[in-house]
């Protein structure tokens, strides 16, 4: 038997077999041969160069900036080069070798040459040689890529990374779990696993390394273990734990109904968020106020080509009919970072300070205007409130609202019915958007404040990068502060304020997040509940105690320690704490 220890990302417990995947590039296979096993590797690095340009040309096909297909042209260049593919083959037969072997030996030697030719524009082609030699790697050994998964039988998917279009192309019904080597509770795939219900074990280091296909497996989501061949001592104990965390998820369903009232009748609304229609039964059945955060574009992932105005009509339209009378917040396209469209050539070396969310969508207004017309089409079915992500500015808050301005004026002369007073937010999720919250609060009707990305951009920590994770501290006193000064300036300005990241979902955090004074907390459905049941056993005045005395702290170590004697002291019951 053997146990990973790793993040609990989506709770649950499930058993079943593992597929094993990799992204990770192939070590190559250094084989001596024999004179007579020339002709065969010879005939390997022949297929593996017309699959290698093929694999190329596919990806030259769909829409890339012009940079990418200017490096993916000097690619094919290169392959085409009969200097490069000779010297491969003189290698094979000189030191009768591998195919893979020499296509890494002769790249390096190209690499290298021109790493050190000492011509700046030589040197940075040395990477491109790599770069084609891991392809012509992967083609020789038919190295899987997700996106040829097929899943064709129920599996617990063990992977040393995965990126939320992946997951995408994968058939959930079929992913039983999911155990990752790296990742991070707040990367989007975390978020997705959680949003698709499937039990998830994160930041395992190295199961995808240690485990074959086939292996039994238990995945424990929710104390973020994974037993891999489990013994029968160890199969019995999680049967156990499975039995109690559902005696408690049937305490839980007794709040479906109940508001989340603290002791003192102080009311803080719970919302949802999801991020496709698949998810609104989910919500609908949960107790939740309505929809907190819809991130919409998860629609633009789900597909081949970009959604037509109508597609996303209909989209919205079906969300805010199965909702109404409840508000659906619907975010606009968020588009980069973490969340890759092939489709719209967004390929940067610094994607997360990069060109994302509004920021792409100001320099795409074909793309942008038409979701908004989208959007004020479907206006007219619900309840709708639209708000704007990654605003780092009162310029770039103005740019957004001139636009929808424009939309609304142009849906007017087209006679086109929408709801006049749809209210307009931002979300505060980069540090200057923070510490201007008084100037925006100003220009728009609410705020939701997204930590997932404010506790990134403030703490300089990359929220999907396992080898920072340990900085990522949501109770670090910046962005306490930071979370403390936007509610009282949007209070000030008379407006509410409701918290979408990670740190609404996580229990250890709802009292102290109602007693700094947000007014809607909005989180993915499974957590709600347990939030609820917290928030009814505490009064407005000992949460707002806990967060003065909490701000007056200088570490988040300090705080961290506090805050979970704090909540033990109160909620020993809760096995998620
Ligand atoms: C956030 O940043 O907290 C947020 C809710 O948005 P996302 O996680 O989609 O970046
Ligand atoms: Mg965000």
């Amino acid at each position: 038997m053997r146990i990973f220890k790793g993040i609990a990302a989506s709770e649950g417990m499930v058993k079943g077999k593992a597929l094993v995947f990799r992204h990770a590039s192939t070590v190559a296979e250094r084989r001596h041969i024999l004179a007579n096993g020339i002709a065969r590797e010879l005939n390997i690095l022949a297929k593996a160069m017309s699959e290698a340009r093929l694999t190329i040309e596919e990806h030259t096909n769909s829409h890339l900036s012009d940079e990418s297909q200017q490096i993916l042209e000097a690619h094919l260049l290169m392959l085409d080069d009969p200097e490069y593919r000779q010297q491969i083959e003189a290698y094979i037969r000189t030191n009768l070798v591998s195919a893979q072997w020499a296509i890494e030996e002769v790249s390096e030697q190209y690499a290298t040459l021109l790493a050190e030719s000492g011509d700046e524009l030589l040197a940075e082609r040395a990477d491109d040689i790599r770069d084609i030699s891991l392809t012509l790697l992967d083609a020789t050994s038919g190295r899987r890529r997700s996106h040829d998964l097929a899943l064709d039988e129920d599996v617990i998917l063990v992977a040393d990374s995965l990126m939320p279009s992946e997951l995408f192309a994968l058939d959930k019904s079929r992913i039983l779990g999911l155990v990752l080597d790296g990742g991070a509770r707040a990367s989007h795939v975390a978020i997705l696993v959680r949003a698709f219900g499937i039990p998830a074990v994160i930041a395992t280091g190295r199961a995808s390394l240690c485990v074959n296909d086939g292996d039994e497996m238990i995945v424990d989501g929710s104390w973020g273990e994974v037993y891999v061949r489990a013994d029968l001592t160890a199969a019995q104990l999680l049967d156990e734990r499975y039995a109690r965390w559902q005696e408690h998820e049937a305490q839980l369903r007794e709040m479906v109904d109940l508001p989340t009232e603290m002791v003192d009748g102080h009311r803080v609304e719970l919302y949802a968020n999801i991020q496709g229609l698949v998810e609104v039964d989910g919500v609908r059945s949960s107790g939740a106020h309505g929809i907190g955060l819809f991130r919409s574009e998860f629609l633009f992932m789900e597909r081949a080509a970009l959604p037509t105005e109508e597609e996303q009509y209909q989209a919205y339209k079906t969300v805010l009919q199965q909702m109404a009378p409840k508000p659906v917040t619907i975010r606009t396209l968020d588009i980069g970072g973490d969340k890759v469209v092939q489709e719209l050539g967004i390929d940067e070396k610094n994607p997360i300070l990069g060109w994302r969310a509004v920021r792409f969508c100001l320099a795409r207004k074909d793309i942008f205007t038409t979701q908004i017309k989208a959007l004020l089409r479907a206006s007219v079915h619900g309840r709708l409130k639209i708000m704007f992500p990654m605003i780092s500015g009162l310029e770039e808050l103005n740019a957004v609202l001139h636009l929808l301005e424009h939309v609304k004026e142009e849906c007017r002369i087209e006679a086109i019915a929408f709801d006049e007073k749809i209210e307009i937010g931002t979300m505060i999720e980069v540090p200057s958007a923070a510490l201007s919250a008084d100037i925006l609060a100003k220009r728009v009707d609410f705020f939701s404040i997204g930590t997932n990305d404010l506790i990134q951009y403030t703490i300089a920590v990359d929220r999907g990068n396992e080898k920072i994770a340990y900085l990522y501290q949501p109770f670090h006193p910046a962005v306490l502060r930071s979370i403390k000064m936007v509610v009282d300036m949007a209070h000030n300005e008379g407006i509410e304020v409701s918290l979408c990241g990670e740190m609404a979902s996580d229990p250890l955090c709802s009292v102290l997040l109602a007693g700094l004074g947000l007014d809607e907390l909005s989180m993915g459905v499974q957590s709600l509940l347990q939030v609820r049941q917290i928030l009814r056993s505490v009064s407005s005045e000992e949460a707002k105690e806990l967060a003065a005395q909490v701000l007056s702290m200088d570490s988040y170590q300090t705080i961290n320690t506090y805050i979970r004697e704090w909540m033990h002291d109160r909620f020993d019951h809760l096995t998620t704490i």
